[in-house]
This record gives C-alpha cells, structure tokens and sequence, in this order.
C-alpha cells in the first residue's frame, strides 16, 4: 500500500500575522519541486485568513489546531467548523496533548469532534500518545487503544480511512527527546493491526499515522522509513522554513 506521507506544521500560539505570513512565504519557494508528499501548516486562529490566501493554489494544506465539535450557539470563544472551512481550512488537529493535559479535552469530546469535522467535510488530524508515566507502567499500548477507539466511535469505516492519526507520545513533544525509529514503529505497527482488526485491512491500509514529538531534520529520515510512519506532525522545527522544509525533504 502506498499511502502518500503527511507533513504537518503546528505552530501552537506562535506567530502574529505578520510573523506568520513571513514564515508560509519562506517554506513556499523551499517546498516548490518536492513531490509524493502532502505538506500542512496549521497557525494559529487568528493568522489563518491571511496564511490561507498566500497558500491558495499552492500544494500546502491550510490546517486548524482545534475546534468545537457544535455548529453554532452559546460557546464563547469556539470556533465552529464551517468557520474553518469558509477560510479554505482542510484538516483539524483534534486531542494534541496539549489540549488534553491543559484544557481538559477528554477522549469522548475528541470523538465528538473528529465526528463534526466530517459532518463539515474537513479532515481530521486525530492526536494519541501515552505520557512517560504511563510508558514506564507499560500502558502505551492500552492507552493509544483507548484513545483510538474514543476518537473514532462516531465515524463510519469510509471515514476512519480519511483519517489522519497522528502518535504523539506525550514525553517526546517539546522535550528534544524522540521515540526511537523502533518504538515509533512498534506502535504505529500496533494501531495498524487494531485497525486491521476493526476495519479491515482494505481500510487500514489507507489510515496515514504520522510521528510527533521531537521530530527535526536530523532525525526525520530514521523514522519516516519505518513501514507504519506516513508522516510527521512537527512542532518547533516547523516554526522555521528551513528545519521544515528539511523534514518535507526527508518524507518527499
Ligand atoms: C507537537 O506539538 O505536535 C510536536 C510534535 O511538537 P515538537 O515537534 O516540538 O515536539
């Protein structure tokens, strides 16, 4: 099966407009010639309009990093999907870590909103990974899975093909210190066989599930070869063109 590799910038509560526009005019002139890989950047809420018209007929996916799984109402400070997709937003980043640990998103909500974005008809970009206390106690396994199945209960198989996971074990993201190419591997591998499980394998084949956590040129050839990893989604090495162009070359 060959899935087409994913390389998504997420730029966090990074860059004012300004900044932003300067960092998607740096990375488009970089990333022209790259081909067989698909490229996002996700800025933050207030920087998509602006980034979403510089990257208009471009190859690079506008991406969100977070909405609210209703279409309207009383939700102060939410954004709603289709005000997403009015400013050409493809994918949302639902469940980053961040999220979960400092804003208390809980595996249902994810699942909630994994279900809105496709009502919306956008993509999601569903986030799991285990933090280093539960590594240590040997649950990376049984807390992806359980993040897996929340994400994608209220989905129907055609939709969990569409599907982007990203594994972001929690210890990786920020710190410096990746997974090795192995123990990205090993879990990608696992929640392929999950999937395989549930689904099918027809289905399974098609699920892109990028590596987070520390990702960087230096590293970023290691583990995109591993068999399961179709992608990264990058944090501080995607705030310059230069390191990010660098990963997009390593997947391209
Ligand atoms: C992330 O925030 O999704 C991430 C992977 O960050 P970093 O690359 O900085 O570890």
């Amino acid at each position: 099966m060959n899935r087409v590799p994913f390389v998504c910038g997420n730029w966090k509560m990074h860059n004012t407009v300004e900044d932003a526009v300067a960092l998607v005019d740096a990375l488009l002139p970089r990333v022209a010639s790259y081909a067989g890989v698909e490229i996002g950047v996700a800025p933050t809420f207030t920087a998509l309009h602006a980034v979403g018209k510089r990257l208009a007929g471009t190859q690079i996916r506008l991406c969100a990093q977070n909405v609210h799984f209703e279409k309207q109402g009383a939700y102060t400070g939410e954004i709603s999907v289709a005000m997403l997709k009015e400013l050409g937003v493809s994918y949302v980043i639902i469940g980053h870590s961040e999220r979960r640990t400092l804003f208390g998103e809980t595996d249902e909500g994810c699942g909630k909103k994994v279900a809105a974005v496709f009502a919306g008809d956008l993509r999601p970009i569903l986030c799991i990974g285990e933090t280093l206390a539960e590594r240590d106690a040997n649950q990376t396994l049984s807390v992806v899975d359980r993040q897996l199945a929340a994400g994608l209960a209220a989905i129907s198989p055609e939709q969990v093909a569409q599907t982007v996971l990203a594994y972001e074990p929690v210890w990786a993201i920020g710190t410096g210190r990746n997974a090795t190419p192995a123990q990205a591997q090993e879990v990608h591998a696992h929640l392929r066989a999950g999937l395989v499980e549930r689904y099918g394998k027809n289905i399974a084949d098609q699920v892109r599930i990028q590596y987070g956590g520390s990702m960087k040129p230096e590293n970023a050839r290691d583990l995109l070869v591993q068999t399961d990893v179709d992608g990264g989604l990058i944090g501080g090495a995607a705030l310059k063109a230069e390191s990010f162009a660098a990963i997009i070359a390593a997947a391209s």
